[in-house]
């Protein structure tokens, strides 16, 4: 398998300030899964549901070539729910709701046809479960990027420091980033966290783009700049989809080369905030993903003569 995305499948319920919408499908893998089967179609799931989640959704990701032998479906029980109200800038918002349910004796199974991917993506789901699928992972993958949030911050920072130092790649938003480091300064923040263990650490910044770092570089992206912003969650995401499946697509792991992935996980976040929920990655085409990355190389785009 190419790609492994472990993370939540879930159902979300979303208030911004112009709308409200109960029980989307959402959930970190899925958004994930969903953005990186453009770009790879060897694609594994690791995740767990209750039956109440529906298989024509499942069927709808099974179609654009998401394998789904990882994915458990519990009888009788709820699948993970969240909810979260944002503010008015969109950019920042609250969970009101996380309710684990199914999550919460999540025991990951990772089947044989899994065992060797060259891409491992561990999706914002509790640190012990994404260290259980690690450890059933013999032969280390060629790139390892962990996803993760405040949520699990506050209640395992032990068992997630412990995930960070064996990774190679986190990504965490700018809010995330200062708690986990301790500083202000988002460069400061992002020295600290290479300390961790991670050689690349992405800095995800919403509306504002996003922050590529390693030892000795920094490379920044715009966010596209949309008419309309309907619904901004997952787009932490999807951005980690396509990040990480234009390089499975790819199989280069330079720093160039991530360069070019997080232009595209930014066009790939565009489209989820179009409409709620993950609706878009399930009807865009192969064009529209050109045609937008195509605008990103268009807005930074400038020449400049510099007077000696
Ligand atoms: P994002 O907007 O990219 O941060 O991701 C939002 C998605 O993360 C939603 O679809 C939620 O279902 C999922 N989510 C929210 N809280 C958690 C959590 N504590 N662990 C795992 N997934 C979560």
């Amino acid at each position: 398998m190419n790609l492994i995305t472990v993370g939540t499948v879930a159902f979300d319920s979303i208030e911004t300030p112009f709308a409200k919408k109960e029980r989307v499908i959402g959930g970190a893998a899925t958004y994930i899964a969903l953005a990186a089967c453009h770009f790879t179609k060897s694609c594994g799931l690791i995740s767990v549901v209750g039956d109440d989640f529906p298989v024509a959704v499942l069927n709808e990701m099974n179609e654009k070539g998401i394998d789904q032998q990882g994915l458990q479906i519990k009888k009788g029980e709820k699948s993970f729910f969240w909810a979260g109200k944002y503010h008015y800038d969109l950019n920042s918002r609250n969970t009101l709701v996380t309710e684990l349910n199914v999550l919460a004796n999540f025991n990951p199974v990772v089947p044989p046809s899994y065992s060797t991917p060259d891409f491992l993506m561990l999706g914002n789901l509790a640190p012990d479960v994404q260290m259980r699928v690690i450890d059933q992972i013999p032969a280390r993958p060629k790139l390892v990027v962990l996803d993760t949030m405040n949520f699990w911050m506050n209640i395992a920072m032990d068992e997630l420091l412990k995930v960070i130092a064996k990774i190679d790649v986190l990504t965490i938003n700018d809010e995330e980033a200062r708690q986990l480091a301790g500083e202000y300064s988002l460069v400061k923040a992002a020295r600290k966290i290479l300390d961790l263990g991670p050689r690349y650490v992405i800095i995800k910044k919403g509306e504002h783009g996003a922050l590529l770092f390693d030892k000795h570089n920094i490379f920044f992206a715009p966010a596209l700049p949309l008419e309309e912003v309907v619904d901004p969650t997952g787009a932490g995401d999807t951005f980690a989809g396509g990040f990480i499946g234009y390089l499975a697509q790819s199989q280069n792991i330079s720093f160039e080369n991530m360069k070019r992935a997080v232009i595209v996980g930014c066009a790939m976040a565009s489209f989820t905030c179009e409409k709620f929920g993950p609706e878009r990655l399930f009807e865009i085409t192969r064009d529209e993903i050109n045609d937008r990355i195509e605008q990103f190389v268009a807005l930074t785009d400038f020449e400049i003569y510099v007077e000696e």
